[in-house]
């Protein structure tokens, strides 16, 4: 009797987010510095979505101080992946105080075990993977001329990084690739190049002829 009515409450939650809302969501994904953040402003700006960086939400619970925030802050500054239960509670609950419907989350899933979790907890799939490319040496040098202050804009935490990108967060790229959900986009280039690609993949096929 208990487990049921415990289980209860943590369905009705789920529930509300899968189907009150029934939410779109885009997963905006690519290396350390392919300017995931830069490219989801001017996409808010156009196509009416809200921007969930997985990385500002993290950032913003070590500010408030909550009990998980020395784990996320050590892990940030190692460049390793935070416990998929943070992270998602955190980006289930900005789109739950959310009044729109139609998020990009930028910087999640990094890895299989991320992207497995969020579609089983939220019963959400992504109705488009946009996957930013760019080569390391140009994600390197913007990391390291933009000065924002993050611990982990450093050329020791940079190589982890790119590490955990190549050898985590590239299996989730794969995996929509093999679903036909991912839209690669060339992000070496100039921001306003970068986003007129972008701006393809959000315009209806129907207004693109005109
Ligand atoms: N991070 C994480 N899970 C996420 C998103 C971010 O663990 O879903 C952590 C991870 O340590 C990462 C850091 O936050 O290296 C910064 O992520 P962000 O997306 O802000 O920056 P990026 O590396 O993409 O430039
Ligand atoms: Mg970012």
């Amino acid at each position: 009797m208990g487990t049921v009515v415990d289980a209860a409450p943590i369905k009705a939650t789920n529930e509300s987010l899968a189907e009150k809302k029934k939410p779109t969501v885009v997963f905006v994904l690519g290396g350390p510095g392919s300017g995931k953040g830069t490219q989801c402003s001017n996409i808010i700006e156009n196509f009416g979505y809200t921007h969930l960086s997985a990385g500002d939400l993290l950032r913003a619970e070590i500010k408030s101080g909550s009990e998980n925030g020395t784990m996320i802050q050590n892990m940030i500054k190692e460049g390793k992946i935070v416990p998929s239960e943070v992270t998602i509670k955190l980006l289930q609950r900005a789109m739950e105080e959310s009044h729109n419907d139609k998020f990009l989350i930028d910087g999640f899933p990094r890895n299989e075990e991320n992207r497995a979790a969020f579609e089983a907890v939220t019963g959400i799939e992504p109705s488009v993977v946009l996957f930013f490319d760019c080569h390391e040496k140009e994600m390197e040098r913007r990391l390291l001329s933009r000065n924002e202050g993050r611990v982990d804009d450093n050329i020791e935490t940079i190589r982890k990084r790119f590490r955990v990108f190549l050898e985590s967060s590239i299996p989730v790229v794969e995996y929509y690739e093999s679903k036909g959900k991912v839209r690669k986009i060339d992000a070496a280039r100039p921001i306003e190049e970068v986003f007129e690609s972008v701006k393809v993949v959000f315009t209806p096929k129907n207004e693109k002829a005109n």
